[in-house]
């Protein structure tokens, strides 16, 4: 597939970047700012990916050194792995939110995150065979993350000044811990990152004792507060129709948590079970993972 940088309202350039695994390209986007240049998410650390950004600026005459922002939805690699070599390039500002930084710190230097799901499966009834790969193929990920640590932090109601505008900084948890939107209210233009996406419901993010899927839901009562004509995602296609959009994915949420209560009130109760009742095949072990930790989300909201 040929990935084409496209432009929309006469400032903002959206870059597919190419992805060797997930989905086929994470879109960045790089947009003129006060003395040069923000870029909203960065791609993976590959050569494929470098060369593809770096090719798609130089096509717009934007020299590296002229960033000044480099924006950060999320603390998953194909967002933020090269933040650290556009910052020697550029002496940009690294913006993220404080709890993706704070994971992103975690997952890099201590074994909690794994230990934590590892444990999670053990309760879940996971076989130990399919437990040890589902760890390895986690801490085999995690080495695509970088060791960083943002210039500022990226909090909620944080005002970046661009060439459409402000941008209003939302904090959407649920994808991750730190997921931000930026919000152009000038333009009526919402960069979604990970948090909306067209034909995809994106994957909720699954921490113990904590109610991932209340607080993805809670953004979404948010978002439709806002006057948007134009979704910028990280993945996939611009499109619009935001609170159709909002309304489908709810719907999506409350059919799978009552599907879960009802495979629960016939007697599966094992997290594992459910998983299997639900992706009725053969998962690789990223998959399995993904796939139990959105039961888990789903039932500890069930159980609130
Ligand atoms: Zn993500
Ligand atoms: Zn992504």
């Amino acid at each position: 597939m040929a990935l084409t940088p496209e432009l929309f309202d006469g400032g903002i350039w959206r870059i597919p970047l190419p992805m060797p695994f997930g989905p086929p390209f994470i879109n960045v986007y790089l947009l003129p700012c006060p003395g040069g240049w923000m870029l909203i998410d960065t791609g993976l650390d590959n050569r494929n990916s470098a060369d593809a950004l770096a090719e798609a600026m130089a096509g717009f005459g934007v020299e590296p050194s002229q960033l000044r922002h480099i924006v950060l939805t999320h603390l998953h690699a194909d967002h933020c792995a090269r933040a650290s070599h556009l910052r020697d390039l550029s002496g940009a500002t690294v913006w993220m939110h404080p709890a993706d930084a704070a994971f992103l710190l975690q997952l890099k230097s201590t074994t909690a995150p794994y230990d934590a799901l590892d444990e999670a499966m053990r309760t879940a009834g996971t076989p130990d065979d399919t437990r040890i790969q589902v760890r390895a193929s986690y801490e085999k990920l995690i080495q695509l993350f970088p060791m960083l640590s943002p210039d500022a932090l990226l909090e909620d109601g944080v005002i970046l000044e661009s060439w459409i505008g402000p941008l209003q900084v939302l904090w959407t948890p649920g994808h991750s811990p730190g997921h931000c939107c930026l919000y152009a209210p000038e333009r009526k233009v919402l960069f979604a990152g990970d948090h909306v996406i067209d034909d995809i419901t994106p994957h909720i993010g699954w921490l113990p004792g904590q109610d991932t899927l209340g607080q993805y839901l809670g953004t979404l009562d948010r978002l439709d507060q806002l006057d948007v004509e134009l979704i910028l995602s990280s993945h996939g296609q611009p499109f619009t129709g935001l609170r159709e959009w909002t309304r489908r994915v709810r719907d999506h949420h409350a059919g799978r948590t009552a599907e879960l209560l009802q495979h629960q009130q016939d007697g599966v109760i094992m997290a594992d079970d459910l998983v299997r009742r639900l992706w009725p095949r053969e998962l690789r072990p990223l998959d399995y993972q993904l796939a139990l930790t959105e039961v888990l989300a789903h039932l500890e909201h069930a159980r609130r």
